[in-house]
């Protein structure tokens, strides 16, 4: 059991919590679960990517999903070797294409044919020849919240089928360009097999025609988006999964990337944050709380659920709902609405759950409030991971400028 309430009175709140042995846990679940073929799991550092929970999941062997030089260089820097790095993203700078080509990343992942020559291009300037993977757009419905869906066509997301068919051929005649890779990602939080079975079996259809064509694709890259019980969703098992995945490659010799992100630290993270006060305006009750959607965003931006709990005080029948909302100047400032607690005093602690991802990475500094600490906490112990951001560190960059 996690001591929340010693945690909150040694670090203060705002405060992310994440535990360590949940997201090995994690990991773990899910690389047993391809263990019948070669897999690499390429953790998306775009859900939690704090160093030190980049290089725990680098320590146990995974690689790393980045969507900009700025993640790839993260992953270096926190120890993960550069041949199980991938570069994806709809928009990639030549410079960041350039950069990632000289660090001799596993592949650069291109999501148009006009990306296909800018990569050609830039390659052709260092002379190398880059490794890269296609993103195939199959126009499957994950059945997720639209603004998480990613593998429609009306989505910004990757090449049609046809158009991967023709990029992999012009690949292929390409001094400078290595075409060993297929990617699809079809949405987060997903919570149903079937588009993804369908998906890997548009794809991997199309792997076999290219055989036929002697492009020999050996990274099969099945995405992310495996989701998470946030409130009573059923997530789909690891292992259904990747027999899933399995049973769609018959004859075909590859290795199997995943790219999970909130798989493997939505549930490992705590957000605590303080009461600073109650009101009511009529009817309709408040629970002040010192945290802000500054901090963490999700109920705002997609309308997400988070579980919030209350420690040290029981619920009981009479308690009467509330929302739960922050001291930032927005109406969208809230943690949770109509949700029942019992009366607050000041210094309560309230729990949110789920917290360990896309929470802290999508934190900024509106109202001019400090990102919140991080701290670990792995077999028992806690340790910081993140400093709270002082205002010296908010005004850092502009203050030489004041004239
Ligand atoms: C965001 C993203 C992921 C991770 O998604 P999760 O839902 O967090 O697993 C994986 N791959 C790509 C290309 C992504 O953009």
């Amino acid at each position: 059991m996690i001591n929340f309430q010693a945690l909150s009175d040694k670090y203060d709140t705002p405060l992310y919590l994440y535990d360590f042995d949940h997201i090995k846990a994690q990991y773990e679940r899910l690389k047993e679960a391809f263990k019948a073929k070669k897999s690499l799991i390429c953790y998306a550092i775009k859900a939690n990517s704090n160093l030190s929970v980049i290089k725990h999941l680098g320590d146990l062997g995974a690689g790393c999903d980045c969507v900009s030089i700025g993640e790839v260089n993260r992953a270096l820097y926190a120890g993960v070797k550069n041949y199980k790095i991938i570069f994806s993203g709809v928009g990639k700078r030549d410079e960041e294409i350039k950069e990632a080509l000289e660090k001799d990343i596993l592949l650069i992942n291109l999501e148009s044919e006009a990306e296909l020559y800018r990569v050609e291009l830039q390659a052709k300037s260092l002379d190398k020849k880059a490794r890269i993977s296609i993103r195939v757009n199959p126009n499957i419905d994950p059945k997720t919240h639209p603004y998480i869906s990613t593998g429609l066509h009306e989505n910004k997301f990757g090449v049609d089928i046809d158009s991967a068919k023709r990029m992999y051929i012009k690949a292929k005649n390409s001094p400078y360009l290595d075409p060993i890779g297929i990617h699809f990602h079809i949405g987060s939080q997903l919570t149903k097999l079937s588009p993804i079975k369908e998906a890997s079996k548009l794809v991997s259809d199309l792997v076999r025609s290219l055989k036929v064509l002697n492009i020999d694709i050996k990274f099969f890259d099945i995405g992310g988006g495996l989701g998470v019980c946030y409130d009573d969703e059923k997530p789909i098992d690891p292992y259904d999964y990747a027999q899933a995945v399995f049973s769609t490659l018959s004859g075909l010799d590859v290795t199997i990337l995943c790219e999970p992100g909130r798989f493997l630290s939505a549930n490992s993270g705590y957000f605590l944050t303080k009461v600073l006060y109650e009101k009511t305006n009529g009817d309709k009750r408040f629970v002040i709380v010192d945290a802000g959607m500054n901090d963490l965003i999700r109920p705002s931006l997609y309308d997400a659920y988070h579980k919030v709990e209350i420690i040290g005080k029981d619920t009981t029948d009479e308690d009467t709902k509330c929302d739960v909302v922050g001291p930032v100047c927005e109406s969208g400032d809230f943690f949770a609405k109509n949700i029942k607690l019992p009366k607050t005093d000041h210094d309560d602690l309230l729990i949110i759950k789920s917290a360990g991802a896309y929470c802290f990475t999508m934190s900024s500094n509106y109202n001019t409030r400090g990102r919140a600490a991080e701290v670990a906490i792995e077999e028992g112990n806690d340790r910081l991971i993140r400093k709270r951001e002082s205002f010296e560190d908010m005004i850092a960059l502009e203050k030489d400028f004041l004239k």
